[in-house]
């Protein structure tokens, strides 16, 4: 590409990769999209009105993915570390201004997954109206099961959803009851972003969401797709 400027100042960083069940693949993650409030009761217990006008979206580094069955220490600079258990899609096609009948085209799987969120940094920034980066996108922020191919789950559009800590259930909830269904999400997302191979898209989670503690062990699963399990260091 530069050929006078070919060798890389250090050693790039490992490409964030999740295991595809049942294979010996690695689905290589490109940008990790999230939607905020996607469920009604979620929105509530924020204390938020839900908004149907149209979905919204925060971004985590692809380099913030922590795969399933981890140990990690309680993030840093937070005092309300909280788990939001969530479905994720992983994009196996581009797709730019797709239409929602389209959308499940580029669907290459799914998979369960942990928004992790600082909440007491979400909130700050929230309420000053500045951006959520320091809640929402830190290290091993970004839990992941391996990912199931469509072509073996089928399309997912219902299904519980569910989250224990230390066996204990947290959240519940049914994919049927997400305000902005998959397809909508990726119709909408394509209006504004070209969509890759690799994409993952985190689409939000159910009533329930809460603290964890060091020590704390959280188990999460979605019919039809799998389960998740995360540590968090004592
Ligand atoms: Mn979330």
């Amino acid at each position: 590409m530069n050929s006078g400027h070919s060798t890389l100042v250090f050693s790039a960083p490992p490409l964030p990769t999740v295991p595809v069940k049942g294979t010996d693949l690695q689905f290589p993650v490109n940008r990790i999209f999230c939607v905020g409030r996607n469920y009604e009761a979620h929105a509530k217990e924020m204390g938020m009105a839900v908004d149907r006008e149209a979905p919204f979206y925060f971004i985590k580094s692809a380099s913030s993915i922590v795969a399933s069955g981890a140990t990690v220490p309680y993030a840093p600079g937070t005092s309300n570390l909280h788990h939001e258990m969530e479905l994720v899609v992983a994009i196996g096609q581009a797709a730019f201004c797709i239409t929602e009948e389209a959308a499940p085209k580029v669907i290459y799987g799914y998979a369960c997954g942990l928004d992790m969120t600082r909440r007491d940094l979400q909130f700050k920034a929230r309420d000053k109206g500045r951006p959520w980066d320091l809640g929402k996108n830190f290290e091993n922020s970004a839990v992941i099961s391996e990912i199931v191919r469509v072509s073996e789950s089928g399309l997912i559009d219902s299904g519980d959803i569910s989250l224990s800590v230390n066996e204990e259930q947290r959240q519940y909830g049914n994919i049927s009851d997400l305000i902005w269904n998959v397809p909508e999400l990726i119709a909408d997302l394509s209006k504004y972003y070209h969509l890759q191979p690799g994409d993952l898209l985190y689409t939000g989670t159910p009533a329930g969401v809460g603290p964890v503690e060091p020590g704390d062990v959280i188990t999460g699963s979605i019919d039809q797709v799998g389960e998740i399990e995360f540590t968090i260091a004592s």
